[in-house]
């Protein structure tokens, strides 16, 4: 028989930490802390698989599974000395989701388990609070109503407000036991009415309903979205936790709470946490109270009037503390934990790898690699290295005036300026159409989850440095201030009011993620500054990495960018860019709708020049480094003017009748232009260009080897090759260039031709190829396009519906597809290594910026990725991981 759940109690436990993928996170955890002997509440985890049996069975559950749960059931009930649906002492329950990774808010859960008319007194009884029990009552209902039986939790929020009213109360603490027992009564009758159906008093029938109710979450509309936007397969499903209830809840020496055994926004080695006196677990995550600190001195820095956990429960804070640097130093890595203190009793209901912001990434691994809790290649191998983008974001300029209207938690670090917005559909909205703008909201539940990932940055006035929204924004790593509490959200009116200034939708803010403060208007920002730990890890990384890590640039401004990023060459320079400028469209036009060689030549010696400039500019800011200049890529018309008045202005400005440049025009035209005459083709038909640039290229080599004193071997690259016969063709010419160049300046200049591979036919010739070329550079955006015969111009029109019906898993513009691009990568790598062992291989689509892409360009041993600047750290630290995987393997 499968096994389908695995039990844990007190100092036991069947599963642990390393059973994640059939346990889920918070599974695999509850027993891993269980087997150690720390307090957890005795209970059973449902197995992944029994999700997909759910699925597979018209999400039923199978009665094979209930005889498993029940005996598991019955060791709870063994160790807590309570019965399942007993009218004495009755064990309760609480059953929760728990994926192989954690999709907070995204899933359901069900609480006070196990309550009906009978086992409410009983509860009373036992915990002699008649208060409590009738209000655990009206919260179950409530939350089964609403996730089991499918009524919203709006309707029941209705009938408590207007019980409330009519009694003249304000808050629910004023309710009495009898107020909640008549609320009871109305929620019971509210499902009758709306449903037909009764709420069902059977306990194993709430139980069923809850963990199917739970299966069936995983595929809820915002788990969905979520697994989207973070890449988790819909196969893995989820693991069901089934737990005692502890009771939070139950005055007030009884608490809830979460904490981060370090900060998780600055990485100090501090324990950092909120909890809430008299609640039950939810109130804290959803942000509804605004919580206390549970350290005196967190406390003391946020200028907060409340009392501190350490102070108001000394005990069970330092047994608290006690258990986080246990679990620290077990895991050997920052946790994220969640408790309850029932009656002065704490117990541990969660623990996992904290989620942090990248800079607390990278300070908690390097304080790790001092404390000796890992060693250097551990700390390199746990930064995600797109988490980088968020150091490199912008940061407030301190010399300027800040214009403060209000300031909240420093949720998710980084600077952002933005219109406002109040609704997750605008945030989208404007998304789409380019406008930068700032989520706000009293609080964010996972129902925003698109708009969240559209915005710059997120505001709200509610909720703790654990609400979602920190949460989710230092997932996405997007600026992020919460519980801006001296700043209100006039929904209707669709206002924000702060501190002197109120502010309309579309009105601009900045907000400081770093801080806390929300700005007025447009703050100046400053580019970050990459030291401290960021340079350490990447100085380890860089120790550890085999591939050379290149940039994508143009022009010198953008190659210094890259080598402040670590550059150490470049992998390609665009040349055509280098033609849109100023004057040279003009001139660059001019050529191209020259009739005859010689008139193109006359253009050509004007751009020359120029070009020489660009080039000479490039070897200079580099130094000696690689720099692989690619020829003229693109098809000419792109450089040709469109506009009727474009038209008659280049028209007149070349003494053309407009007519007949319409008819040039007309002859320039392609029907399909990404395979038309572009690339290697557009050097054939006027070699002339292609020696244009040759010269450019070795005269501005002389020029800088002169300048800097550093020798440059230029690499001169030709694109879209798919004959062999091509580059002999083009690199005659350029040898011949070189030749004349090095005799007019008496100097030997060193060089290499190669070609980039960006057709299956030039993957397949890659050996015949090789006897030409010197080096091969993966374009991967052109040999994904030829690879599946998708134009890149046009796959977002249909490629994320692909991706929304599982067609496939990702878009291969972004992460290389491995089995069929990379098949032809591996082919033409082996198949051109086989011609000359020497060979220098490197990519430079897209791709070689994506970590992913890089594993794969490890594994079959390239020399180099390059990619656009701001990506040179990610791609750094993406190498380095990688070496370190293939040297495990
Ligand atoms: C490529 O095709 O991958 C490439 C780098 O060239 P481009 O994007 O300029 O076509
Ligand atoms: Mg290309």
């Amino acid at each position: 028989m499968a096994k389908l759940i695995y039990s844990f109690g007190f100092g036991r436990a069947e599963g642990g930490a390393k059973d994640v993928e059939v346990l889920g996170g918070k599974g695999a955890h509850l027993a891993e802390m269980a087997g150690l002997g720390l307090p957890v509440p005795p209970g059973l985890t449902v197995t992944a698989d029994a999700c997909s049996h759910y699925y597979a069975n018209e999400r039923r559950l199978d009665e094979e599974l209930k005889k498993q749960i029940i005996s598991g059931i019955a060791l709870i009930e063994g160790e807590t000395g309570r019965r399942f649906g007993a009218s004495e002492k009755p064990l309760l329950l609480s059953v929760r989701s728990g994926a192989r990774v954690s999709m907070p808010g995204m899933m359901d859960t069900v609480l006070n388990l196990g309550l009906n008319d009978e086992t409410v007194e009983a509860l009373a009884e036992d915990s002699k609070d008649a208060r409590f029990a009738w209000d655990s009552y009206r919260r179950f209902i409530q939350m089964y109503g609403d996730v089991v039986m499918g009524l919203d939790h709006e309707a029941f929020e209705e009938i408590l407000e207007d019980e409330k009213a009519r009694r003249g109360y304000e808050l629910d603490t004023e309710m009495a036991a009898e107020d909640w027992q008549e609320v009871v009564e109305a929620y019971k009758h509210l499902l009758d009415e709306e449903l037909g159906a009764a709420f069902p008093q059977d306990p194993h029938a709430q139980l069923w309903g809850a963990v199917g109710a739970v299966f069936s979450s995983w595929m809820n509309a915002r788990a969905i979205t979520y697994r989207q936007l973070h890449n988790i397969p819909e196969h893995w499903g989820t693991a069901v936790n089934i737990q005692a209830m502890v009771f939070g809840n139950l005055g007030n020496s009884s608490a809830t709470g979460v904490a981060f055994t370090r900060n998780p926004s600055t990485g100090e080695a501090a324990l950092y946490g909120e909890f809430l006196v008299n609640a039950q677990g939810e109130d804290v995550v959803a942000g509804i109270r605004t919580p206390q600190s549970i350290t005196e001195q967190a406390r003391i820095d946020s200028g907060a009037d409340r009392p501190s956990m350490e102070k108001l429960m000394p005990d069970v804070f330092a047994e608290l503390r006690a258990i986080c640097a246990r679990l620290e130093s077990h895991y050997r890595d920052m946790q994220d934990i969640e408790f309850t203190v029932e009656r002065g009793r704490l117990w541990m209901l969660q623990t996992r790898a904290a989620k942090r912001s990248t800079r607390a990434a990278m300070k908690v691994a390097v304080d790790m690699v001092e404390e000796g809790l890992i060693k250097h290649e551990e700390a390199v191998s746990r930064i995600d290295p797109s988490s980088l983008d968020q150091l490199l974001h912008p940061t407030i300029d301190p010399r300027v005036n800040r214009q403060v209207i209000g300031h909240g938690l420093p949720a998710s670090p980084g600077a952002a300026t933005g219109a406002i917005v109040f609704t997750a559909e605008e945030a989208v909205a404007a998304a789409e159409e380019g406008r930068k703008v700032i989520l706000l909201r009293v609080e964010t539940s996972p129902e925003d989850i698109h708009g969240m990932h559209a915005a710059e940055a997120i505001l709200t006035t509610r909720g703790g440095m654990t609400s979602h929204a920190a949460v989710v924004a230092r997932g996405m790593g997007i600026p992020c201030v919460v519980g801006a509490g001296t700043m209100r959200i006039d929904i209707r009116n669709e206002q924000l009011i702060g501190t002197g200034a109120t502010l309309k939708k579309g009105d601009v803010i900045t907000i400081d993620g770093s801080s806390g403060q929300v700005l007025k208007g447009v703050v100046p920002m400053v580019q970050p500054e990459l030291s401290g730990d960021f340079a350490r890890i990447m100085k380890w990384a860089d120790e550890m990495r085999r591939m050379t890590v290149r940039t994508n640039a143009d022009t010198p401004a953008d190659a210094r960018a890259a080598r402040a990023f670590g550059a150490e060459g470049i992998g390609l320079c665009r040349t055509e860019h280098m033609f849109f400028e100023g004057e040279r469209i003009h001139v660059m036009r001019e050529m191209i709708l020259a009739e005859s060689e010689e008139g193109r030549r006359r253009c050509l010696d004007k751009l020359l020049p120029m070009q020489r400039d660009d080039f000479a500019g490039l070897f200079c800011v580099m130094h000696g480094l690689p720099v692989t200049i690619r020829l003229l890529d693109p098809p000419l018309h792109e450089f040709l003017p469109k506009t009727d008045g474009e038209i008659a202005e280049v028209a007149s400005a070349m003494g053309m009748e407009e007519k007949a440049m319409r008819e040039r025009l007309d002859a320039l035209h392609e029907f399909n232009p990404m395979l038309g005459h572009r690339g290697c083709r557009l050097a054939i038909s006027y070699p002339e260009i292609a020696e244009m640039q040759a010269r450019a290229i070795f005269e501005a080599a002389v020029e800088a080897a002169r300048e800097t004193g550093a020798p440059v071997v230029p690499e001169i690259m030709v694109p879209l090759v798919g004959l062999r016969s091509e580059l002999d063709y083009i690199k005659a010419r350029i040898d011949a260039v070189a030749e004349a160049v090095m005799q007019e300046a008496s100097m030997a200049i060193d060089y290499l031709i190669g070609t980039m591979i960006e057709l299956p036919r030039a993957a397949l010739r890659a050996h015949v190829i090789a006897e030409a070329a010197q080096f091969f550079s993966f374009g991967t955006n052109d040999l994904t396009q030829t690879t599946f015969g998708i134009s890149r111009d046009d796959a977002s029109a249909f490629l994320p519906t692909y991706q929304r019906k599982g067609i496939i898993e990702h878009d291969p513009f972004i992460s290389l597809d491995f089995d069929g691009v990379g098949e032809l990568i591996r082919i033409a790598a082996e198949r051109g290594r086989r011609t000359r062992n020497d060979m220098k291989l490197g990519i430079c689509g897209e791709h070689g910026g994506d970590p992913a892409s890089i594993h794969f360009c490890e594994e079959i041993g390239l020399d180099y990725v390059s990619c656009s600047p701001f990506r040179v750290p990610i791609a750094r630290l993406a190498a380095a991981q990688a070496a370190i995987v293939m040297r495990a393997n």
